[in-house]
């Protein structure tokens, strides 16, 4: 029987919940017990697709095609494990989905309502997870914080689970903060009753309590949790700030929250396997030296939306023992007509342009690119900027001047990238655009088979527009090498100058398959070469 484990939050947002989540489903893997993961979020729209990057930070794309909460990214991180469809889970999912039943006359004669029908659609989606993984532990995120009105059917479904299963089955843990009073000297326990009474006001008892607090709390604390929230004293676990995030599962563990778990659900508490995560921290916390890595990109006043980028970029630092800098630079800025770009660059090892949409600071990345090209920095360009990588190309070596892509000047006569065929009759504009895993086949003897090491590779995708096949020769004619290309629809996929230190773009994604205990492989030569540009 598949056993269930909830994680909620209170009093405040930003807790860590997810961290929390996925600790968690680390450290019961580490015990041998196969785990997956799932998100529910409270908003209405199907998928974060749509959402501003400045909303909702970045989407991250599951290998299947799912378009996902920045979370999903955390819980592969830290899990190791591919998830999919059934792991990100929003309102607008289950509300369509019941109205689409109804209107196929799936409950004909009766009143739909929020109880039993959207309750029941929830419920569903928490067992398909748990059939459709075969995994022996699902942990499940609820997005929010207890009490939002959004949220309320998915708190009243889990109150029916954690009845129908019962405690054996389900676990509960609350995440909230334990603030710290200055004047006083004081930590205060009060906002963690309130939220724990919220949760038993819709009828769900927290078997466990991770606080956010600065620093430990002592026994005094936990006994007065425990007795006005109805919580073991052994289940109130301290998450303590740390400087180095991979030390939050090594916290949890020293407290016992998996064998607190599994011994709730009655299952033998394997021996931990975690040499390979203490190593992850000795390697982070031992860096030496530094490598700068200018980021050009939109949404540089907001991290998130390039968080994937980010992860990766620092997971490859970690095999060279290097800190990676990250320097965010405006691409609008450098639209400015007297900007001096070697003097924005300057100091810098490697530059990188991201993926993005719309037309907003196009021509700046365009001039990021002809920097790193001519004066042989290296590069490393990532959908969009595979993209805007070509229309540099086309326009400053090919001679094209008026090369565009279709997204950004619908009229060029030189349409270098341009729709696919079948995305030119698409109307809606969620979930249509080319998503998850699509094969690219490498080109032995070039820099994208001396990172990958093999012909046939499989990323994941998250675009419209492709390089325009018509244009394939005059660029191969200039000095352009097409080393990845996808042999179903002969897409091109990896873009690369042999002449160049070390000059690289995809059209997929490779930050989403990064890891920190695995570093992609394009990431790792681009980061090689930016250390020896120093
Ligand atoms: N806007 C481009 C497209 O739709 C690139 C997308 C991206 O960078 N993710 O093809």
């Amino acid at each position: 029987m598949t056993k269930y484990v909830f994680v909620t939050g209170g009093v405040v947002s930003g807790l860590g919940k997810g961290i929390t989540a996925s600790s968690i489903a680390l450290l019961l893997k580490s015990r041998g017990y196969k785990v997956f993961m799932q998100k529910f979020d409270p908003y209405f729209n199907v998928d974060p697709g749509t959402m501003n990057p400045i909303q909702h930070g970045e989407v991250y794309v599951t290998y299947d095609g799912c378009e996902t909460d920045l979370d999903l990214g955390h819980y592969e991180r830290f899990i190791d494990e591919e998830l999919n469809y059934s792991s990100n889970i929003t309102s607008g999912k289950i509300y369509s989905s019941v109205i689409e039943k109804e209107r196929r006359g799936e409950y004909l004669g009766s009143t739909v309502q929020m109880v039993p029908h959207i309750t029941n659609e929830i419920k569903n989606k928490v067992f398909e997870a748990g059939m459709s993984s075969g995994a022996d532990i699902i942990i499940t995120e609820i997005g929010g914080t207890v009490g939002d009105i959004e949220s309320r059917p998915f708190m009243e479904s889990l109150r029916q689970i954690q009845y129908e299963l019962g405690k054996e089955n389900t676990f509960f843990c609350h995440c909230t903060l334990i603030p710290h009073l200055f004047g006083s000297g004081e930590l205060k326990t009060k906002p963690t009753q309130n939220s724990v009474r919220d949760l038993r006001n819709m009828g769900i008892s927290a078997d466990a309590l991770v606080c956010r607090v600065p620093y430990e709390t002592d026994d005094k604390l936990k006994t007065k949790l425990a007795l006005f929230c109805s919580v073991p004293k052994t289940n109130i676990i301290d998450s303590v700030d740390v400087n180095n995030i991979y030390q939050i599962p090594i916290n949890y563990y020293n407290q016992g929250i998996d064998e607190i778990i599994l011994n709730q659900f009655g299952l033998p508490t394997k021996k931990a396997d975690l040499k390979y995560w203490r190593e992850l921290i000795e390697t982070v916390d031992n860096l030496k030296g530094e490598v700068n890595i200018a980021l050009v990109g939109k949404y540089v006043e907001l991290h998130d939306a390039y968080l994937s980028v980010n992860e990766a970029l620092t997971h490859a630092g970690y095999v060279y023992n290097k800190k990676v800098n990250i320097n965010w630079i405006d691409s609008e800025s450098l639209e400015k007509e007297n900007i001096d770009l070697k003097d924005v660059f300057k100091g810098m090892n490697g530059i990188l342009v991201p993926g993005g949409f719309g037309s907003r600071g196009i021509e700046g990345k365009i001039k990021a690119v002809e920097y790193a090209r001519v004066n042989n920095v290296p590069f490393l360009g990532i959908c969009l900027g595979m993209q805007v990588a070509c229309i540099e190309f086309a326009r400053n070596v090919c001679k094209i001047e008026d090369a565009n892509s279709t997204e950004f000047d619908t009229l060029t006569k030189n349409p270098i990238i341009d729709l696919m065929a079948d995305q030119k009759t698409i109307i809606n504009k969620g979930g249509t655009l080319r998503l998850g895993n699509y094969e690219c086949v490498i080109e032995k003897g070039t820099l994208a088979y001396k990172d990958y090491k093999q012909t046939s590779i499989l990323e994941r995708h998250r675009h419209r527009y492709e390089f325009n096949n018509n244009y394939k020769e005059i660029f191969e004619e200039n000095g352009m090498v097409f080393s990845g290309m996808n042999p179903v629809a002969n897409l091109v996929e990896i873009i690369e100058l042999p002449n160049h230190k070390h000059f690289i773009a995809s059209q997929f994604h490779p930050e989403f398959k990064s890891r920190p205990t695995h570093a992609h492989p394009l990431f790792m030569s681009f980061i090689k070469a930016s250390i020896s540009n120093k």
